[in-house]
This record gives structure tokens, C-alpha cells and sequence, in this order.
């Protein structure tokens, strides 16, 4: 401890220091370290790192020294760093939080790290920084998104990136620490509005909005007012307007279409998109828009014609987490065994798109894959 280090004097010998490092002695931090002749590397008596055999070991009064036969300093207990130790290990806490923000970190981890139980770890952290380890962690995340923003980057990506994991609840997890979405804090904090239409179709009831920019959300869903709950879930900071003549006149011309599309296999409405996904999703979902009726590839194609054969299991969830339906026609998408895979909407629909399109597409005699065949 720093306030007894300095009364200390500096006349252990080497017997009793080796047996400080036998208890790994912090009371003895601060009045000589201990080099490993192996690893080169010296270390403070305290040191969690596994002792070296006597032999192995040289002891130095200072860093000054330790540094001066060659060694350096262990990254584990920092001895250079002339702090209290619970210090040195608190931020060694705050260092691997901060490396490993995008992951869930249990306290009881973080706590082991620093070799405390989960309440006292707790507290001392809070004294230290103020805020909770967790709220440390949030703090890490948010600085992230926010440079991430600035410098350009879009939402999504953003968000990744500050390591926040896509989907609606990390996204308003987002919006509520910068106080409103990315989107809208990206575009200098005007607020968003989507408007949204309902409407029933062969496929159950379907929902219908859009930005400014087309379409965002496409989807089927129990009734109108799970829809509803459905939409605010993915966009939790925009304001929802139920689409009117004099709101959106595109928005209904464009649910019109789609309804024409699905229901009477019209061709595909060339109805503007508005994709929001990570760089990777959004190049699964420009290649699903090339598939025309009738085709079905399987989730190893789709990872190949993106040109990144490895990542199918990726390009399955980029299929998953397609919130346009049919627009984007993830549902052509087939394992690579020919099962059906899966499908956001229910996998009785995603069969009876598939029929559908066979059906239409044998009508035109046009060249489908076979789903048995594959
Ligand atoms: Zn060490």
C-alpha cells in the first residue's frame, strides 16, 4: 500500500522475499520486484502469474534495475505503475471491459479478474470510477457508436461496430443512452417518422412502412395491433403514423402493389427500399433482390455469390433478419439438403410463396431449380 511503502525500509532479504512471492505478499508491493530469468519478464510480489522456481528468479530493488538487466515490465501487475495496487488491478478490470465491451461481461467474471468477490468488486469499482462496471461498459459502447456516427459510418454498421449486436433491442438500448436513435442523432436529432398501412392478404395480415426514403418494414403478423407493437419494437424512437391520403399517398399506392404482387403474382412493384443492416446483411439482401420468381439457391450459394463462401451461417441469419418480406425475397432461400430452412414469417408461408412461384414460374415456362432436386 502506498502509504506503509514509504515507511518501509528496503531490507528484506532474499529469503524473505521469496517467501513473499510464495503469499504474494502486496504489502511488500513497491520495495523490490522479482525478475523470471525464463520469460524476462519481472513482476511485483503480489503478482497472480504462477511463481517461477527460486532458481529462476532474480530480485531487483527497483523497476530502474529490473529494466536495466534486460527485463520487462509483467503486463499483469504493471510495476511500473507505482499506485495502489487495487488500483493498478481495478483499471486492468476497466482495460479488458473496454477490450471486451461487445460481449456480455457477468460481473462474477469481471470480480474474478480482480480477484474480489462480486459485492466488494462492486463497490471498490464504483468508488474508483464513479459508475457500476456495467454502466462502465455502456459508457465504452456509447463513445464507440458515437464516434462511429461522426465519422460517418451508417446506423447499423455503427452500431456493430460499437458493439452493440443488431436487432430492435440493442438498438433501443442505443437510442435510449444518446437519447434518441442513431439515425435521427446521425442526422442531427431530427426525429424520424414512418408511416405505416395494414392490410390483409392471402398470407394474413400484413404490415406496411416506410421512411422517407421507401420502404423499411414488410411484414406478416397475427393482427393489426401485434403488427403495431411489432413495428414500435424495431423502430422504438420514431414517431408511427398511421399512413393517410395527405401523410403518404406512396406508402398506400405502394401496399396496393405489393398486395397485387403477392396475391395475383403480378411482377415485382418497383417499390423504393430503405435497407437497414450491417454492410454484410445488405449485401445478402442485393443479391436476394436479383432472385427472380421460381429460383431458390441455398444459404451456401447465397455466402458465395456475396463472395464470402465461409460465412453461411451468417448469410443464413442475414436471410433471418430481413424485415422486408417478399420485397426481399429471402424466402427463396433453401437449405442446402433442399429442407425449407427458415423463415421469419412461419414456415408455412415460406412454402406456399415457394408453390406459388414454382407454379407461376412453370406457367412461363421459365427454368426453375427444383427444390426436390436439390
Ligand atoms: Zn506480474
Amino acid at each position: 500500500m502506498p502509504s506503509s511503502r514509504s515507511k518501509r525500509p528496503q531490507m528484506t532479504t532474499d529469503a524473505q522475499r521469496w517467501q513473499a512471492i510464495q503469499i504474494r505478499d502486496a504489502g511488500l508491493d513497491g520495495t523490490f520486484y522479482y525478475g523470471t530469468l525464463s520469460t524476462r519478464i519481472y513482476c511485483r510480489p503480489s503478482c497472480a502469474s504462477r511463481p517461477a522456481r527460486r532458481a529462476s528468479v532474480r530480485f531487483f530493488d527497483s523497476t530502474a534495475a529490473a529494466d536495466a538487466a534486460g527485463f520487462r515490465p509483467c503486463k499483469r501487475c504493471k510495476p511500473r505503475d507505482n499506485r495502489d495496487p487495487l488500483a493498478v488491478r481495478l483499471e486492468a478490470v476497466a482495460q479488458y471491459i473496454a477490450e471486451n465491451a461487445s460481449q456480455a461481461l457477468p460481473l462474477a467474471r469481471l470480480a474474478a479478474l480482480a480477484a474480489l468477490s462480486p459485492t466488494h468488486f462492486q463497490r471498490v469499482f464504483k468508488a474508483h470510477f464513479g459508475v457500476t462496471p456495467r454502466s462502465y461498459q455502456d459508457g465504452v459502447r456509447l463513445s464507440r457508436l458515437r464516434q462511429e456516427l461522426r465519422a460517418g459510418t451508417t446506423v447499423l454498421d455503427a452500431i456493430t461496430a460499437a458493439g452493440y449486436s443488431s436487432g430492435s433491442r440493442i438498438y433501443g438500448e442505443a437510442a435510449r443512452h444518446l437519447g434518441m436513435t442513431p439515425s435521427t442523432y446521425r442526422a442531427g436529432g431530427a426525429r424520424e417518422t414512418i408511416s405505416y398501412a395494414c392490410r390483409d392478404t392471402s398470407l394474413g395480415p400484413l404490415m406496411m412502412a416506410a421512411t422517407a426514403r421507401g420502404v423499411c418494414f414488410a411484414e406478416f403478423g397475427e393482427s393489426p395491433p401485434a403488427l403495431l407493437e411489432q413495428l414500435a419494437r424495431e423502430f422504438p424512437a420514431a414517431t408511427l403514423e398511421p399512413s393517410g391520403q395527405a401523410a403518404s399517398p406512396a406508402l398506400d399506392a405502394w401496399m396496393q402493389a405489393f398486395a397485387r404482387h403477392l396475391d395475383s403474382a403480378a411482377p415485382r412493384p418497383d417499390i423504393p427500399l430503405d435497407l437497414r443492416g450491417t454492410a454484410f446483411q445488405v449485401r445478402v439482401w442485393r443479391f436476394l433482390l436479383g432472385l427472380a420468381a421460381g429460383d431458390v439457391v441455398s444459404y451456401t450459394e447465397v455466402a458465395r455469390a456475396i463472395g464470402a463462401p465461409k460465412a453461411v451461417r451468417a448469410a443464413a441469419s442475414a436471410c433471418g433478419a430481413n424485415r422486408i418480406a417478399i420485397l426481399i425475397p429471402c424466402h427463396r432461400v433453401l437449405r442446402g439438403d433442399g429442407g425449407l430452412g427458415g423463415y421469419r414469417w412461419g414456415l408455412d408461408r415460406k412454402r406456399a410463396l415457394i408453390d406459388r412461384e414454382r407454379a407461376d414460374a412453370r406457367g412461363r415456362s421459365r427454368h426453375a431449380r427444383s427444390i426436390a432436386a436439390t
